[in-house]
């Protein structure tokens, strides 16, 4: 054991994961969660993105198996719906279907408010584990050098060895009650996207398929002039979930003739075909959020860290949605804050420091295919990622071969899902395969249009 008591401030995916890696290096974990948890797999106020189309990579499954053993299993036997990324998913991207091809890799499909129950479920059954919730973090308590603990709202304090702040976007209350303690506030930078999802439950008969044999569907717009998104997931509990929207304020509206008139402009007949002969979950309702702009903190680049304290999840980095990557990002964060616990104990801020250089290098790679993604249009604000303009060019290139090339799309595939780093679409066969492959993409001559490029 490292330590004798730590503390977990939101109870959420980052929360979650991270009680799971400190229950076996501490005599006893408290997650401290503000909101009622729900008994059942149900959306709550605290997590708004929750009824909206949440894809739970390939690497992030494989993390959570490993943290969670026979989690995959469990979620498929609960109707989570098992498929193949490269046949199962009908991935429509810069104007055509990426071809299809059986990749022998397990994808699942599920609502974020059943996965976030499960994974619950099996941190409230590990024995010093202790949820609180219904329960608010209003400060924290530190001294020379240190957090020393929490302090609840009703006026208690928690004190620890330890404490994870995974409130997510939220975390800006923390920045000022560290300030109170003397700690500086990391830089963070912001993406400006103004990306809007909009999400209605449909029925799902046990079995049915989208159009041309799909289980789930995604579509990316063709940047810069269409900004548009749209996904169909079959999930659990007989289910279809279908969000539209965009980015820069492309967003589907709730009422459902203009929902389904987004759906019937997109350029494929999948959606529309869907909508058309399902029945609405909740007479139809649609729930809509919206994300103005992604955001990371540079705790790593702080001269004093303050022992005792980090930050994890969406308290670190919030991604732009559409990439599908917070979950497992936060997942790997709570897997390097245990190699740095073993390696470093919780005493000194060497730990923390261990700690966000590793959530950093986890981080970089999604960041930048997120960021880089978003800046072909003009209209993001931010930090611009170096070479930016010439990688997208390459990359559209990428995305005109993956219509025709199972190669092409199969690195695609594994950079998207984690499981292989973004330099792999730099590698010589890659970038001869994409070469020759883009021209024979049914969308080249749209996508190389001058309007269009
Ligand atoms: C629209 C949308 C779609 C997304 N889609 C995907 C996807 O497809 N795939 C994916 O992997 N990720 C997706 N994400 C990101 C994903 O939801 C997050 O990365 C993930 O939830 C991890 O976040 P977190 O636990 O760090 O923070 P959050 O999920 O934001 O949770 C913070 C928790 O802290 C609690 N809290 C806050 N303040 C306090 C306090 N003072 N005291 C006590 N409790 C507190 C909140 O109630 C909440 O439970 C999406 C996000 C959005 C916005």
């Amino acid at each position: 054991m490292v330590g004798k008591h730590a503390v977990v401030m939101g109870g959420s995916m980052g929360g979650i994961v991270a009680a799971r890696i400190l229950a076996s290096r501490f005599d006893r974990v408290t997650v401290v969660e503000r909101d009622t948890l729900p008994a059942e797999a149900k959306d709550r106020r605290g997590v708004p993105q929750s009824p909206h189309a949440h894809a739970l990579l390939i690497s992030g499954r494989q993390k959570l198996d490993r943290l969670f053993p026979g989690l995959t299993r469990e979620l498929i036997s609960g109707g989570a719906v098992p498929f193949d990324p490269g046949c199962d998913l009908l991935f429509h991207q810069m104007g055509a279907l990426r071809t299809r091809f059986p990749s022998g890799k397990l994808g699942i499909s599920l609502s974020r408010a059943y996965l976030e129950h499960a994974v619950r479920a099996r941190v409230r059954a590990l024995p010093n584990v202790q949820v609180r919730d219904e329960t608010s973090v209003t400060g924290l308590t530190g001294l020379q050098g240190r957090v020393t603990g929490v302090v609840l709202d009703g006026g208690a304090t928690l004190y620890a060895d330890l404490v994870v702040d995974a409130t997510g976007r939220s975390a800006h209350r923390t920045e000022a009650w560290l300030r109170d303690l003397g700690f500086p506030a990391p830089k963070e930078v912001r993406v400006k996207i103004d990306v809007g999802y909009t999400t209605r439950l449909l029925h799902r008969i046990p079995g049915d398929r989208l159009k041309d044999d799909g289980l789930l569907l995604l579509m990316s717009a063709i940047p810069p002039h269409d900004k548009r998104a749209a996904a169909a997931f079959a999930i659990e509990g007989n289910r279809w979930m279908v969000t539209l929207g965009g980015w820069h304020r492309e967003h589907a509206p709730v009422d459902p003739v203009l929902f389904e008139k987004f759906a019937t402009d997109l350029p494929f007949p999948h959606l529309s075909e869907l909508l058309s002969r399902a029945e609405p979950v909740d007479r139809g309702e649609a729930r809509k959020f919206t994300y103005p702009a992604a955001r990371r903190r540079y705790f790593e680049r702080l001269r004093t860290l303050p022992a005792g304290y980090v930050a994890l999840g969406d308290a670190i980095c919030s991604f732009n949605p559409l990439y599908g990557q917070g979950m497992t990002v936060a997942t790997q964060e709570a897997m390097v804050l245990a190699r740095c616990l073993d390696r470093f104990g919780v005493r000194s801020a060497k730990m923390a420091r261990a700690y966000y250089r590793g959530a950093a290098s986890a981080i970089s790679t999604p960041w930048q295919t997120a960021t880089g993604g978003d800046f072909v249009y003009a209209e993001t604000e931010g930090p611009r990622p170096l070479g930016n303009g010439i990688v997208n060019r390459y990359v559209r290139q990428a995305m005109l071969a993956s219509h025709v090339s199972p190669d092409v799309h199969e690195v695609m595939m594994d950079i998207q899902h984690l499981l292989t780093p973004t330099t792999a679409i730099l590698r010589p066969r890659t970038v001869a395969r994409t070469l020759l492959a883009a021209r024979r993409s049914p969308a080249w001559r749209d996508a190389t249009a001058p309007s269009g490029s």
